[in-house]
């Protein structure tokens, strides 16, 4: 990996892990499938300082000279027979000693081939025990081990596009520029402190400007948040309006159209009906909701409640009235952010999109007011989890920055500076403690 290779030599080694991994030993050799069950053929991992070792218990012929990346046909202990591919220290994916071992796919097949492995001295793999061993030896930064997750989970192409880039480094690359300026403004710091006769008094307007800089960088990041949850997390759209306007009839129209999502993201469950589909690459979620008005009935008033609920949380409202019916007046509807007038089989209106969710007619132009590109372009989105230790980096920044406008002395301007370092370093790992690292691997399968 490009970027792993960037940062290799930052290792996290001796550190304590998170606690899923507590208590195991990252000097063992592991083993788990690299592949999802079902398929004709199926790969396992070892990794660890003794996986050639491993592999030529359970593979043959094993060379007695090695040659690392290039594959070996050969016959298992279990009887199958496969491909042995090795990869040597600091050039494999965690960075250690590996070996990939591809079998025909079979439980059978695979089962056994694990057990051999754990006979002839493996232990099994804890989920994500591989991406956290690459992150302990320096290949990768958190960014990119949480783009690795990201990577094997995607369901669209923008979130796929926004998981490599990830990966690549896009993330860590800005972490690394808000960074820069911030570690010179510091040496200012310091070498005034320690050496303040030769160096005398610190610049205050360039370290006041630096810390600008910094923070506008990171301003900027957290910008791209709701960009990246649109991705990540699926662009949600209500279809609300007046009951029998087609708002189902609709909703239906729209996943005929799209390409539905098979596996739902977990937690999306609500009482409204609401469905994923794919629509341009994005991960889009229709809600349809109970038609809004005055009502007197309970379990109406219910539905409207909750259709007013579902229009607060949305990205994007679509308000959907009957054609056939006098326009009521902008004045008189909620916000919205597209009228749709439905049913133009049968009437046409001056306002709005005219559709008809029974003949389809319009249905393809309104998915065009779906946002497209939002996982290209401009920075690499941040995710959840970044947004806080980029906040508070942010706001260490700002108290710093009051302590070169103040004309007070420089010194603790040093403890602001070192707690931003500190907070960027939370996203990237460097600084991340064992329960950050613990959240972001207990995400992890067995095999990543
Ligand atoms: P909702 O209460 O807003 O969800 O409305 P429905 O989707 O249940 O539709 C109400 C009625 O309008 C049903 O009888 C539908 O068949 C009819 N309908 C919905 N869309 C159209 C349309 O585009 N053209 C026509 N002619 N009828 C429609």
């Amino acid at each position: 990996m490009r970027s792993g290779e960037m940062h290799a030599a930052r290792s996290h080694k001796g550190r304590a892990g998170p606690r899923h991994n507590g208590g195991v030993d990252l000097t063992d050799t592991i083993v788990a499938p690299i592949t999802a069950p079902g398929g004709a053929v199926a790969a396992v991992r070892l990794s660890g300082p003794r996986s050639w070792s491993v592999a030529s218990q359970v593979f043959a012929p094993w060379p007695e000279t090695v040659v690392a990346r290039s594959a070996l046909f050969g016959r298992f202990r279990h009887g199958d027979d496969g491909l042995a591919l090795p990869f040597a220290e600091g050039a494999s994916y965690t960075g250690e000693q590996s070996v990939e071992l591809s079998t025909h796919g079979s439980p059978a097949s695979v089962r056994a081939l694990l057990e051999a492995c754990l006979q002839a001295g493996a232990r099994t793999a804890e989920p994500g025990e591989f991406t956290y061993r690459a992150f302990m030896n320096g290949r990768i930064d958190l960014t990119q081990a949480e783009a690795v997750r990201d990577t094997v989970a995607a369901l669209t192409e923008a979130q796929l596009k926004l998981a490599n880039r990830q990966r690549e480094g896009g993330l860590l690359e800005q972490v690394e520029a808000a960074r820069s300026p911030i570690v010179r403004v510091l040496a200012m710091v310091e070498a005034s402190t320690d050496f303040s006769e030769e160096v005398g008094e610190v610049d205050r307007g360039l370290a006041a400007a630096l810390c600008g800089d910094a923070e506008e960088q990171i301003r900027a990041m957290l910008e791209t948040q709701k960009r990246g949850r649109h991705v990540r997390e699926g662009f949600t759209i209500a279809l609300v309006g007046p009951p029998n306007a087609g708002k189902s009839s609709l909703f239906n129209a729209v996943l005929r159209r799209s390409r539905a999502i098979v596996s739902p993201h977990a937690g999306t469950t609500r009482d409204t009906l609401e469905e994923l589909v794919e629509i341009d690459g994005l991960l889009c979620r229709f809600v349809d909701t109970a038609g809004l008005r005055e009502t007197a009935d309970e379990v109406e008033t219910e539905g409207v409640r909750r259709s007013i609920q579902a229009m607060e949380e949305a990205d994007q409202v679509w308000y959907v009235w009957d054609a056939t019916l006098p326009w009521p007046g902008e004045e008189q509807l909620p916000r919205a952010d597209l009228y749709v007038a439905n049913k133009c089989d049968l009437a046409r209106s001056d306002f709005g999109e005219n559709v008809s969710a029974l003949t389809g007619e319009g249905v393809d132009a309104l998915l065009t007011h779906v946002p497209k590109g939002l996982g290209a372009g401009g920075l690499a989105p941040i995710a959840a989890r970044h947004a806080a230790p980029l906040q508070q980096a942010r706001e260490a920044l700002a108290r710093a920055q009051e302590t070169f406008a103040s004309g007070l002395p420089t010194d603790p301007a040093s403890v602001d500076l070192r707690a931003a370092l500190r907070h960027l370093g939370e996203v990237t790992g460097e600084t991340a403690t064992p329960d950050i690292l613990e959240r972001v691997f207990a995400d992890f399968c067995i095999g990543k």
